[in-house]
């Protein structure tokens, strides 16, 4: 019997994302070959001699479930080291300390995940950085505010809720001239779909919350960076902060990320079926899809259908986060958004009618059923 070579192994042909994604760590168990690469739950591992460590001493600075999984995330995203953090806030938090110089500049998506503009207004209200805001969809916005000077360049596209997208290569080459890092939060996205460190991204930042595990039962997070030096500086920085996940919580992501591509692709195919039905029904005011990934956001006339629509789903639970197998709807106002005072939503562009949908793996025409049936009772 033959055992199976790990896709890594340099002497194996290179093989392609999905592959990889489907067979990272497959075959790697030194001890007995287990097919799936086992789960390392031991806080600590035994020196053999004071002067003779091996990889890993002590869990929150190295496990090697963890590094499966960040290994897997950094191909995926064309980067060279993956950092595997506690949630997506401890990977969008670790890398603004670590990047941004106490005082320094970050020019943010004015409609950016309502935590992220959370964290970012408290250290701006805190002194600790200066936040300024612009709508990054909009070109001569964007430039212009990249003009007036900039230490860190925060990229969220499709954005949150209203999935406005960014050119992410004219932003990152405008932030690179004027002397800033850019960091792109591709949580909504996904490496399937768009690959930002391509575009010149310095550093990737992903809920694996998400799609990337993708089952709804796991909290985390996923740094990664083009360049191998600033992916040591950030692991460091979230061993420092005591950031890094846990071994189940990264054995569980990993498993997720084997299916990654036929979820992706699954989830799309619903939203195509439910942007259709949207688009021709009298009761959704506006629908808002890029044309691409799981997540769709509309409108209806006010709170009152919103309440009619909602009550009654049987498909879609009313709850916050996206990506999962199974499908969710959001109010973003009082939900995903609520931490953002009135002004703020109004400047994001968030209404009280608005709705956002995530889509899951579920067959279309139930979906399409079920949200005619809410769009039906306004
Ligand atoms: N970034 C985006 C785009 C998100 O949607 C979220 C959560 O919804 C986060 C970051 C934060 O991730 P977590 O909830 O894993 O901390």
């Amino acid at each position: 019997m033959t055992t199976d070579r790990p896709v890594d192994d340099p002497a194996c042909t290179p093989v392609r994302p999905r592959t990889r994604a489907v067979r990272a760590g497959i075959g790697t168990d030194p001890a007995h070959n287990a097919v799936t690469p086992p789960i390392y739950l031991s806080t600590s591992y035994t020196f053999d001699r004071l002067d003779q460590r091996g990889r890993y001493d002590y869990s929150r600075s190295g496990n090697p479930t963890r590094d499966l999984f960040g290994e897997a995330v950094a191909a995926l995203e064309g980067g060279s080291v993956g950092c595997v953090t506690s949630s997506g806030m401890s990977a969008i938090s670790t890398t603004v300390l670590a990047l941004l110089p106490a005082g320094g500049t970050l020019l943010a998506p004015s409609d950016c995940y309502g935590g992220s503009w959370r964290l970012f207004d408290a250290l701006d209200r805190s002194g600790r950085l200066k936040l300024r805001l612009v709508d990054f969809s909009d070109a001569s916005a964007a430039a212009s505010a990249i003009a007036e000077g900039a230490d860190l360049v925060w990229l969220e596209t499709p954005s949150n809720p209203l999935l406005r997208i960014t050119d992410i290569a004219a932003v990152t080459a405008s932030a690179h001239a004027a002397g800033a890092l850019v960091v792109a939060d591709n949580t909504f996205a996904g490496p399937v779909l768009q690959r930002p460190l391509e575009a010149g991204v310095d550093v990737v930042v992903h809920s694996a919350t998400k799609s990337l595990s993708g089952h709804s039962d796991v909290v985390a997070g996923v740094i990664v960076a083009a360049d191998a030096e600033r992916g040591a500086d950030l692991c460091w920085w979230a061993n420092a902060l005591g950031a890094t996940a846990g071994a189940f919580d990264s054995y569980l992501a990993l498993r997720g990320l084997r299916t990654l591509h036929l979820r992706v692709a699954a989830a799309q195919t619903g939203a195509a079926a439910v942007v259709e039905l949207l688009t021709s029904h009298p009761a959704a005011h506006a629908v808002h899809y890029p044309g691409f990934g799981s997540i769709v956001t509309f409108e209806v006339a006010d709170r009152a259908a919103v309440d009619a629509l909602l009550d009654g789903l049987h498909l879609f639970c009313l709850a916050e986060s996206l990506g999962g197998v199974e499908s969710l709807i959001s109010h973003p106002a009082t939900m995903t958004h609520a931490a953002m005072p009135e002004s703020a939503q109004a400047a994001a562009g968030i209404t009280d009618g608005m709705l956002r949908l995530s889509i899951g793996i579920e067959d279309p025409a139930d979906l399409v059923a079920d949200l005619r049936a809410g769009l039906d009772r306004i």
